[in-house]
């Protein structure tokens, strides 16, 4: 009944039935208020990391009660984040069971590290996992030093005490400096209500937010393939400003983030000791790479995307381009070594920009040199604009009164002898731009591109994605109700 996909579905719970039947009726300023993004209630978020076979997946089946999160058997398969709901007390959390890796990849403990880092940035509570059967292994060791500067409260789980006479395993964890480590079985239930308990006494009573601080600083990701120069730009940025700000009174900033100073404003660079801390190791490379990047995708509001305008574009470079796409992130492009580009190599790129960046002409493109700090500058109003339009906001009245016009001019083409109207159009979200097209009919692929292309132009979402939902309003199934 309907074609939307993404997760604005919970505003089909529209106020009145009524509003739907009549188009002579509607009364737009009544959508406006049931609409606002945010009304969504916020359940705080709880993640579980650690190495791989210390008991996670067997952790999170038990705190859930229920066979949901698949224990992998299966080497080297890695998982993605997966966030389960689960409740205690009638509390309610997300569980969020941080994937998987190569495990006996060499960036072993640098995945593990960006799993700790990504939690703190994102999670309520975090419960770090150890099998206190084994005891504390460098890997341990190496998280737990990373999450002593945590400011988010963090749990020491001493999982496999299956038994009591175990219990003095448990205690020798103590040595990670995470304070008292939780006795449990996570196969067996042993010490499971009690962990829960202690869950809920550190979860917070509002989750934290996520959305940017007024009059904070705004938060970029510098990504893009390996060798891109991603650390040079980092350092010329860094450098070449005057000051780098270690503290911003009344900002809370991760350990492992950057405050930069361009233009009189500071901005957050996340997870650059992610982007410091150099993997050149073969297997666990391109996967810890792909981790990285999205982590800081994650914690950022705009992306810089950095290509090598001296080599073709390349798989990979398209690679993270759709981690940015799936982010929704806003973006900048930054063509890199633009001191290695010559006549004939810019004709090239202009071809594969063509071929190659069709996805995004909406991304703003700065042509740069991180090694001779070209152009560097003209990444700061690129990133202005393009956060601008991803907090952009359009009133539903303007919205409509566009919407009428451009269908008037150019009505959708019939489908099966029939004309889809499009009957109303709102904006369900920013950071991006979310917009909800209810409509009689399929509006097809081309209609939608052509909507979204005379939807830039009147608005100028420059620099962010703009997604937009079609709600198909099914007559004959209504009926049947
Ligand atoms: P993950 O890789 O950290 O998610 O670990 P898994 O949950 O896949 O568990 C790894 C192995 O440890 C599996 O064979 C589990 O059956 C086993 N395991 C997990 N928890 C316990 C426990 O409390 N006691 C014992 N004896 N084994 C456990
Ligand atoms: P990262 O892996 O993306 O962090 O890339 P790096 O910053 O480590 O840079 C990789 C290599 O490219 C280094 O040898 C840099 O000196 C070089 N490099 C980075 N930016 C530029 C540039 O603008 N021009 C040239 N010629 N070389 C660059």
């Amino acid at each position: 009944m309907s074609d939307a996909t993404d997760g604005t579905a919970d505003i089909t719970a529209l106020p009145g039935d009524g509003l739907w039947s009549d188009e002579a009726e509607w009364n737009l300023d009544e959508f406006g208020d049931a609409l606002e993004p945010g009304e969504v209630e916020r359940v705080p978020e709880v993640a579980i990391v650690g190495r791989p076979n210390v008991g996670k997946s067997t952790l999170v089946n038990r705190v859930l009660g229920r066979r949901e999160a698949v224990v992998e058997d299966i080497p080297g398969v890695t998982r993605d984040r997966v966030s389960y709901a689960a409740s205690w007390s009638g509390r309610r959390f997300n569980v969020v069971d941080t994937g998987g890796w190569e495990p006996d990849a060499k960036g072993l403990q640098q995945a593990v590290a960006a799993q700790a880092e990504q939690a703190m940035r994102t999670a309520d509570v975090i419960v770090l996992v150890v099998d206190a059967t084994v005891g504390a292994t460098t890997t341990d060791e190496a998280v737990a030093r990373t999450l002593r500067r945590s400011k988010t409260p963090v749990i020491l789980v001493a999982n496999k005490i299956d038994s009591e006479k175990q219990e003095a395993e448990a205690a020798s964890l103590w040595s990670l400096g995470l304070g008292e480590p939780q006795p449990v079985s996570a196969a067996h239930g042993r010490g499971a209500g009690d962990l829960l308990d202690v869950i809920l006494d550190r979860l917070p009573q509002t989750p934290r937010e996520d959305a940017p601080r007024i009059g904070g600083p705004r938060r970029v990701a510098l990504v893009g393939k390996p060798n891109v120069g991603k650390s040079s730009l980092l350092n010329k940025l860094a450098g070449s400003q005057r000051s780098v700000v270690d503290n911003v009174a009344g900002t809370t900033v991760d350990p492992v983030d950057e405050l930069i100073e361009l233009d009189g404003r500071t901005w957050q660079f996340v997870d650059t000791a992610g982007l410091r801390r150099k993997v050149r190791t073969a297997s666990g490379h391109e996967y810890y790479a792909s981790l990285r990047t999205r982590s800081a995708l994650d914690a950022a509001e705009v992306a810089i995307l950095l290509i090598d305008a001296s080599e073709p574009v390349t798989e990979q470079d398209l690679r993270v381009l759709s981690m940015v796409i799936e982010s929704g992130r806003s973006l900048v492009i930054a063509f890199n070594k633009w001191d290695l580009v010559d006549e004939d190599r810019r004709y090239q790129l202009d071809k594969e920009i063509d071929r190659d960046l069709a996805r995004v002409p909406w991304a703003g493109r700065v042509n740069v040199s991180a090694m001779t700090g070209r152009a560097v500058q003209k990444l700061v109003p690129a990133l202005e604009s393009a956060l601008q339009s991803w907090d952009k906001r359009i009133s539903t009245g303007p919205l409509n009164n566009w919407l009428k016009d451009v269908i008037a001019a150019n009505p959708p083409p019939l489908r099966g002898g029939r004309q889809p109207r499009v009957m109303f159009a709102t904006q369900a979200a920013v950071r991006p731009p979310t917009f909800v097209l209810f409509t009689t009919g399929f509006l097809e692929a081309g209609y939608r591109r052509f909507l979204e292309r005379r939807l830039r132009e009147e608005f100028n979402f420059n620099g962010s994605p703009v997604r937009i939902n079609v709600r198909v309003r099914d007559k004959r199934e209504r009926r049947k109700r």
